[in-house]
């Protein structure tokens, strides 16, 4: 299909320059006009006030994100080969990472210059999400180039994310939309061996965006005797530090019994005896408070919790969150011992983390030394100039008092 063959869309004079330096999205007030007789997740180009050819991409226009940018050359087709070039190159950039793990993000939407697709490998088998009318439309040019760059034994469709909705699209259970998907799959990061349920487990089934964190906090484990994991998941962080320091203590904490269930599972595959450590269901806050009233400290303490703010009217309170959940981590901090503090909030910017977590340390008079702080990873990346993207800021401090 040639160029011209797609509908034209005209840009206000100036909105053309932030898609020029890289920014992937327009908002509708961008637009000249939105034809409404363009059915969402069609393909568009889009042309500035003077008529110049500016970007191909995707029109989703009951969502004031109205357009998301597919491609800058003005050549390029949008059919099954674009989507088997652009996962290749997807690709070509986790063949980077180490070999000791069988579990990544193999495409980070806008990022990986492909809007709105969420893919994650779990050894054979991928799970997608199609957050986008424009994603949605294309699914099978998606599934067919993710089978095709991939060979996995099955590919599922994950449909349950809140955004869906945004895009006027259906937000539905689990589909299997190639292949056979298991109930469980077991991955390996880094040695540690991790069931999956890619069904039902939160996100797409195992929260890979923390990868080098665990792994960071894996090699500190020999200096320390005590972990305490907030907001546990799986037990990651855990059975990350287990592996290097089989004799450390371990508590772990979510609000969720399926995800306690599931870490149990996980410290059995990994060898950990069950009786030497602990699984709470409880409300992170609340146990940190009882924690703290019964004297108890820890020697690394993590506390990664889920977004706070998921939109910018929220940031306020989150921010408020985070100081109020970092104020109360750090009295179950021992001397000398580390708090990994985590945030998903697209919303919040690290510098406004960070300065929340440092009125808990003030509030709670610790002194405390930042010593690695971590944002995009390799199969999680960023674009520059698209701050939107930056949801997950990490911070790892020493309380030296
Ligand atoms: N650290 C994990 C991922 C954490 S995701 C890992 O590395 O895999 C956030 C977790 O917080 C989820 O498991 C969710 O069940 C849990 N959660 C949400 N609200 C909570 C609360 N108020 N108290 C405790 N856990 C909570």
């Amino acid at each position: 299909m040639a160029g011209d063959e797609y509908p034209v869309l005209q840009l206000r004079p100036g909105r053309e320059f932030a898609i020029l330096r890289g920014h992937p999205w327009v908002f509708s007030g961008a637009f000249r006009e939105l034809p409404p007789a363009i059915p969402p997740g069609s393909v568009v180009d889009v042309v500035a006030a003077n008529g110049e050819w500016v970007a191909r991409g995707q029109l989703a226009p009951r969502n004031s994100l109205a357009f998301r940018v597919l491609t800058l050359d003005p050549q390029e087709t949008i059919d099954e080969a674009f989507y088997v070039r652009r996962i290749e190159r997807a690709l070509a950039l986790r063949r980077l990472l180490p070999a000791d793990l069988d579990a990544y993000r193999v495409v980070n939407a806008e990022a990986d210059f492909l809007p709105g697709l969420i893919v994650d490998r779990f050894a054979d088998v991928l799970v997608a999400q199609l957050h986008t009318a424009g994603a949605e439309a294309h699914r099978r040019p998606i599934v067919a180039a993710l089978q095709q760059v991939l060979a996995p034994s099955g590919i599922l469709l994950r449909n349950d994310v809140k955004v869906r909705e945004r895009e006027g699209l259906a937000f539905g259970a689990a589909t299997v939309a190639a292949g056979e998907v298991p109930e469980s799959v077991e991955i390996v990061e880094h040695g540690v061996r991790y069931l999956v349920d890619p069904y039902h487990g939160q996100k797409t089934g195992f929260f890979l965006d923390q990868r080098e964190k665990r792994y960071f906090v894996g090699g500190l484990a020999p200096h320390f005797a005590s972990l305490l994991n907030c907001f546990s998941y799986s037990g990651g962080f855990a059975l990350a530090a287990l592996a290097n320091n089989p004799t450390l203590r371990t508590v772990n904490v979510d609000s969720s019994d399926a995800a306690l269930d599931l870490a149990r599972r996980n410290y059995t595959l990994n060898g950990h005896d069950l009786t030497r450590h602990e699984f709470v269901a409880l409300d992170a806050n609340r146990y940190l408070h009882e924690a703290a009233a019964a004297g108890q400290t820890f020697e690394i303490v993590v506390v990664d919790p889920p977004a706070f703010a998921k939109n910018m009217g929220m940031k306020e309170r989150a921010l408020r969150g985070y100081e109020a959940l970092n104020f109360a981590a750090t009295h179950v901090v021992a001397p000398g011992g580390l708090l990994l503090t985590c945030s998903c909030s697209g919303a919040v910017a690290v510098e406004e983390f960070e300065a929340a977590v440092q009125q808990g340390f003030l509030r709670a008079d610790r002194v405390a030394q930042l010593v690695a702080s971590f944002g995009p990873s390799l199969d999680h990346p960023t674009l520059p100039g698209f701050p939107e993207d930056r949801y997950l800021k990490a911070l790892l401090y020493r309380l030296v008092s």
